[in-house]
Parts: C-alpha cells; sequence; structure tokens
C-alpha cells in the first residue's frame, strides 16, 4: 500500500506529497484498498462459523471509512448515542448494531430500543433496570447481552485493559447470572446474547481462548436454567503490528474461539475489531516546521502534535516514522516533537532518519485506528483534514477545521 516511487512515497497511485500540497498538512490519508484488505483477511479467517464482524466505530468513525465496511456486509459495535447516529447514518443496519458502554444515559437507550438494534450490551444491573422501564414505556422489547468480566489480563497495555475484576467494564459471573434470570423473566427484555471484550491491541490468543471458556461456562450454565441464547460476542481488541512487530495471529485466533464455541453450532459469533480493520491503512502526513539541536537531543518540530495524534503520548505508543521524500542514509537519531505545551507532545523518539530540513514532509504509519477518532482542540489547534485514497483518486471526506471552528457554539 505504501511504496515509494522514483524516490517519493506513494499510498496505492496517489504520490503523498501531491495529496499533502493539495490539502495541507496535518492531514490524515486512509487506502479504501488496506481497509477492504484488512476485511477480507478477517472475513477469510472466521469463514467456517457463521461470523458477524461488528465493526467498532470509534477506531474510525469517518462515514465514509464506515460505509465502506458497512458496504462489505459488516456490522457496527457503538459505545455512545453519537456513535449509533453515525453507524445509521453510515449504512449499517440497526439489527447488526451492538451498543456497549457503562454510562449509557436514558436517552441513549431510548436512541437504541427505537432503531431495533440488535442487542443492547448490559453492563451493570442497575443499567438493566433502567433499559427495562425504557422498553416499557415504549412498549418494545429490548434484545440485551450481558457483558461478561471474565477476569483475564490481556497482557496489553493499562489503559487498555478491560477484561480485569478491577477495571469498569461488565459484571462477574455471580452477577451475570442474576441478571439473566431477570431478563428472562421479563415481558420488555429478551436475552439473545453473551458478551465479553478484554482489550485492545492484543497480540496473543491465550487471554481470547481464557476469557472465551469463562463465557462457555457460563452459556452452559443458562443453557441448565432453561436460557439459550443467539449469540456469542467475544469483543474486539485484535493486535496490529506496529513497531514491535507484533500481531494478532487471525486464523490461530479464529480456531480458537470456534474451539471454545464447538458445543453449540448453531450460536453466531461476533467479533467487534476496530483498530485490526483501520490502523494500517492510514498515515498522518506533518511537515517539518524547525529542527532543533540542544545539549542533550536533537528534535524535530513538526506541524501535527499530540492533539492531532495522542497515541504515542497517552500509551507510549510506536509509530513507525517514513520521509516523504526517500533518500540519504537513516543516520539521525531524533526525537519528533509537535507544537503542543505539554513536555508528553511527540510523535517518535529516537526515530532514525536522513537528513531533514524544514519543509520537508514526514509520514507518521498505522494511524488509521484511534489517531483523528482521539484527536482535540486542545491548545486551539484546528483539527486536521482526511483524505481517503482510492487507487489512484484522492477524496477529502473530512475537511480542515478552521479558526471559526474553534469557537463556534460558544457564548
Ligand atoms: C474499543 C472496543 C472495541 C474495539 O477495540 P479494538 O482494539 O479497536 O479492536 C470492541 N469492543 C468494545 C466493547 C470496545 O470498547
Amino acid at each position: 500500500m505504501l511504496t515509494y516511487r522514483r524516490g517519493r512515497l506513494f499510498m496505492d497511485q496517489v504520490a503523498l506529497a501531491e495529496a499533502a500540497g493539495r490539502f495541507g498538512t496535518p492531514l490524515y490519508a486512509y487506502s479504501k484498498r488496506a481497509v477492504l484488505e484488512a476485511f477480507g483477511r478477517l472475513e477469510g479467517a472466521f469463514s467456517r462459523r457463521k461470523t458477524l464482524i461488528c465493526y467498532a466505530l470509534k477506531a474510525n468513525p469517518n462515514r465514509r471509512i464506515a460505509a465502506l465496511l458497512a458496504g462489505c456486509g459488516a456490522g457496527a459495535e457503538v459505545v455512545s448515542g453519537g456513535e449509533l447516529r453515525r453507524a445509521l447514518a453510515a449504512g449499517f443496519s440497526p439489527g447488526k448494531i451492538v451498543f456497549s458502554g457503562v454510562g449509557k444515559t436514558e436517552e441513549e437507550l431510548r436512541l437504541a430500543v427505537r432503531e431495533g438494534i440488535l442487542a443492547v450490551i448490559l453492563e451493570s444491573e442497575p443499567e438493566m433496570g433502567l433499559l427495562e422501564d425504557v422498553a416499557r414505556r415504549l412498549g418494545r422489547r429490548a434484545p440485551v447481552a450481558v457483558r461478561l468480566n471474565p477476569g483475564v489480563d490481556a497482557g496489553t497495555h493499562a489503559y487498555v485493559t478491560t477484561g480485569t475484576a478491577s477495571t469498569k467494564f461488565g459484571v462477574d459471573k455471580v452477577s451475570a447470572l442474576r441478571m439473566y434470570r431477570k431478563a428472562a423473566a421479563s415481558r420488555h427484555l429478551a436475552a439473545t446474547g453473551i458478551h465479553c471484550h478484554i482489550g485492545s491491541q492484543v497480540t496473543s490468543v491465550e487471554p481470547y481462548r481464557r476469557a472465551a471458556a469463562v463465557v462457555a461456562a457460563l452459556v452452559r450454565d443458562l443453557e441448565g436454567r432453561g436460557i439459550t441464547l443467539d449469540f456469542a460476542d467475544l469483543g474486539g481488541g485484535m493486535g496490529v503490528a506496529y513497531a514491535d512487530g507484533l500481531a494478532m495471529d487471525l486464523p490461530e485466533l479464529a480456531r480458537a474461539l470456534e474451539e471454545t464455541l464447538s458445543r453449540w453450532p448453531n450460536m453466531r459469533l461476533v467479533i467487534e475489531p476496530g483498530r485490526l480493520l483501520t490502523a494500517e491503512a492510514g498515515v498522518l502526513l506533518t511537515t517539518v516546521l524547525y529542527r532543533k539541536k540542544t545539549a542533550k537531543r536533537d528534535f524535530l518540530v513538526v506541524d501535527a502534535g499530540m492533539s492531532d495524534l495522542i497515541r504515542p503520548a497517552l500509551y507510549g505508543a510506536a509509530h513507525p516514522v517514513w520521509p516523504e521524500r526517500e533518500g540519504g542514509e537513516k543516520t539521525n537519531l531524533v526525537d519528533i516533537v509537535g507544537p503542543v505545551c505539554e513536555a508528553a507532545d511527540h510523535l517518535a523518539k529516537g526515530a532514525r532518519l536522513p537528513d531533514c530540513a524544514a519543509g520537508d514532509i514526514l509520514a507518521v504509519l498505522k494511524t488509521g485506528a484511534y489517531g483523528f477518532s482521539m484527536s482535540s482542540q486542545y491548545n486551539s489547534r484546528p483539527r486536521a483534514a482526511e483524505v481517503l485514497v482510492d487507487g489512484g483518486k484522492v477524496l477529502l471526506i473530512r475537511r480542515r477545521e478552521v479558526l471559526a471552528d474553534l469557537v463556534r457554539g460558544e457564548l
């Protein structure tokens, strides 16, 4: 997807310098082909069992990206009313949308019930009580899945670990059983599935295997009580290879999950990948503003910062950085930092690059997930533009914000 041709960096058939010249930097560019290929690989790995792939919108909620995946037949995983609206607008059918999150408001629950989504993922007993009230008032029966916290450490960064007992996510097995019994007795709830999601950027199959085993044990308990479910949703979190090179082995993951559910051949498997589908399809283009040498370090100050891409500052994430112009030996060890007034603000530390000068463009790789979607206007910086690369064409899919956007809504 990214190649040098005659010394310049291309995404598919598009010269990235041209895109940067046309739309300015910082600029997010996504390869349509790469998104479709990532989806195809995942679909292929899970082809032996009826599987619904629900794209986790928060990785990259741009309508054009979401619409691409909706067009592939994917469902959506949403975590807010805003994402639910986006998913519907992008063309996902309501019957393929699951809605999770520990703090859904009454208004969000009402929207979910009215739209008739596949399931509300319940994260607590009080939430179930509120959903039942909402469904009763609407004269509806809301399909639900309880999010089980399996007590499994996914071996990933603490900020994206969600399956251990000390996190806010899901409920323990005893509470889950109680909730399923209540749901089964309710005229306004229908227990249709079970859910679990252990974390993000997980690169080992083992924690999934353990979490799936905990889910399977609960499914058996429920069967013993006469409660049968339509689907088991084992969440997202499949990791991609950043600079450390580790990635989830998808065929092995599929085998592990299928094995755990082999007693229930008709139960639909649901998975909720976000990062896996978009991370590798995106680059963040940024322009070098200054080269700054201090007694201790060699800095490249660029026009993108943690307000555009927070992953390095927040998680210590290491994204590869390539110069737009190939050439020269990578002899310089530089810290690539942005303009934001925080010591944490950086895009890369100790990157090896050829000589760079002001005006040169750098590409920060694998930033198609949790890049733009976690960006902010911190330091009153307008958010970047986004483009979709389709073969040799470049389509602007979100215009760069302007200064007026910064004060819009202020009174
Ligand atoms: C964030 C999230 C996902 C997607 O995680 P990725 O690491 O992007 O695959 C899936 N399910 C739930 C419940 C989430 O919160």
